[in-house]
């Protein structure tokens, strides 16, 4: 029997009745396939149990008290609707009662020491896929399947420490993995395991990053040597752009390794950024499909596309909530290093920066980095000013921008691109801020001002005809 990991996003698990969609598609599929499920948190929760968590510093006790009751409250009403047997539904409950009593406490903690530190952070947001993981093996189980529910730490992921953004210790985690949930798949058991979260060595949890569930999927997938990863979700697949912006936008069903990764991390919210790291290596193909219409193909991710794939620009995206950090100096010219010690002082401060450019007068880099990076960034840039012998002379921000970035493997060597693209947005009469293309040639990003994006990308989406792909 072949095997494979389903993923299944927020909004596949965002309401009791479609947990129960995501049930009937494991029970169908189990005939088939030997399945691993990973799961993310109800939608919109990781984002409250954030806000919270920032609350509960301020110290507002009663706040966190209504949060974890109104919690208490949706997963019990997805529980109802989920599950049809009433033993289960109220062993599923019980089990979301404890969870959420140790979540109170917790967010009561962090109200008296008003502290959040980014290891605390991860352990509150972790509540989120640890609720919705025992509803979807209760739907799974009332459909007379076998199956067990995993934390990714039980699972047997480990990370690095750097929480918020934690990467695996791919061996480790291999190893650990295969131990605790190969046997049950060999006697048939499905074990569904949260997304997301996980640990590190000495046992703390961590998470992989926004959306990172994907990346737990392609973690266990690889560590289960799985024929595919499929990658459930709310749209038929990756599209030549965001089809949320741009109704137009077409389903595009294959696409490289090289190429989705490069649509994630500018901003097809479809795919995490890092999770084509694992797969792309074994090459385990992924599949993007729609849980709300599990008979369309999706898009599949292999790692050559095939030739009439071969499209030269096949989308566009749009990266929000970033910001333009201009560093500026004009002791930085010629001076060697200079470069160096600025992106040492992101670097040591976990600030990834996302493009960069510098003016060939080397008087000043810019950068892009994401928004709520902004402050850290810059403080610590002024902290170390000092330290940088004059290198530096004024730093400042553009924070209401956007990344547009055209993306397509066959993009290289084509001459005259870059000026169609920008020919298409200096028509429009828009200001481009910041322009950069790697040398992989896999994209063309620049930065407009953030009110200027969409009318960008729909403008490309129509030149580049990709409504009509
Ligand atoms: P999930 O909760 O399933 O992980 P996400 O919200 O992370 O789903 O990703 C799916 C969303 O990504 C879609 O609803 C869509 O609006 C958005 N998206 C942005 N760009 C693209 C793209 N190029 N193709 C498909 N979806 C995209
Ligand atoms: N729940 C997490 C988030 O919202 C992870 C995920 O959904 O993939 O970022
Ligand atoms: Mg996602």
């Amino acid at each position: 029997m072949k095997k494979v990991v389903m993923k299944f996003g927020g909004t596949s698990v965002g309401t009791g009745e479609n947990i129960r969609q995501v049930a009937s598609i494991v029970t169908q599929y189990s005939k088939e396939y030997k399945i691993t499920v990973v799961v993310s948190a109800l939608a919109g929760v990781t984002n409250k149990l954030l806000e919270i968590a920032c609350q509960a510093k301020k110290g507002d006790e009663k706040l966190v008290k209504d949060f974890t009751n109104e919690l208490l409250q949706k997963h019990k009403e997805a529980v109802e609707s989920a599950i049809v047997s009433k033993p289960l539904q109220k062993k599923v409950n019980q089990r979301i009662e404890e969870i959420i009593a140790e979540l109170g406490k917790i967010l009561t903690g962090i109200c008296y020491v008003g502290e959040l530190t980014p290891k605390s952070k991860d352990y509150v947001v972790s509540f989120g896929e640890r609720l919705s993981a025992p509803i979807v093996w209760g739907a799974i189980q009332n459909n007379n399947l076998e199956t067990q529910c995993f934390t990714g730490k039980e699972a047997g992921i480990v990370t690095d420490s750097n929480f918020g953004e934690a990467d695996p210790l791919m061996d480790f985690t291999v190893h650990l993995v295969r131990e605790r949930l190969e046997p049950l798949l060999e006697k048939g058991v499905i074990p569904v395991v949260t997304g997301f979260i996980a640990a590190n060595q000495d046992g703390i949890v961590t998470t992989v990053g926004r959306g990172g569930s994907d990346y737990t999927a392609t973690i266990l997938g690889v560590a289960l040597e799985v024929d595919e990863v499929w990658i459930w979700t709310d749209v038929d697949g990756i599209m030549t752009t965001d089809p949320k912006l741009v109704t137009t936008a077409k389903l595009l069903p294959q696409l490289s390794y090289q190429e989705a990764a490069e649509m994630a991390i500018f901003g097809a919210k479809a795919m995490h950024p890092r999770a084509l790291g694992p797969v792309s290596k074994e090459t385990i193909p992924v599949r993007i499909r729609n849980t709300f219409h599990p008979e369309n193909v999706g898009t599949l991710i292999t790692k050559e596309p095939v030739a009439d794939a071969k499209q030269v620009v096949k989308a566009v995206a749009m990266i929000k909530n970033v910001a333009m950090l201009n560093v500026n100096g004009a002791a930085m010219v010629g001076a060697p290093g200079s470069y160096t010690k600025v992106f040492e002082i992101l670097g040591r401060n976990n600030i990834n920066i996302m493009m960069i450019s510098a003016a060939a007068s080397e008087a000043n880099i810019s950068m892009i980095i994401k928004r709520d990076m902004v402050s850290r960034a810059i403080s610590n840039i002024e902290i170390a000013l000092s330290g940088l012998g004059g290198l530096v002379s004024e730093v400042t921000v553009e924070e209401d921008v956007a990344v547009v970035a055209v993306i397509g493997a066959y993009m290289k060597g084509n001459l005259g691109l870059a000026s169609k693209v920008f020919a298409i947005v200096a028509k429009k009469g828009i200001n481009i801020h910041m322009i950069a293309q790697g040398s992989s040639e896999l994209n063309i990003s620049f930065v407009v001002k953030e009110k200027d994006g969409i009318e960008v990308i729909k403008a490309i989406h129509e030149e580049f005809s990709l409504d009509k792909a």
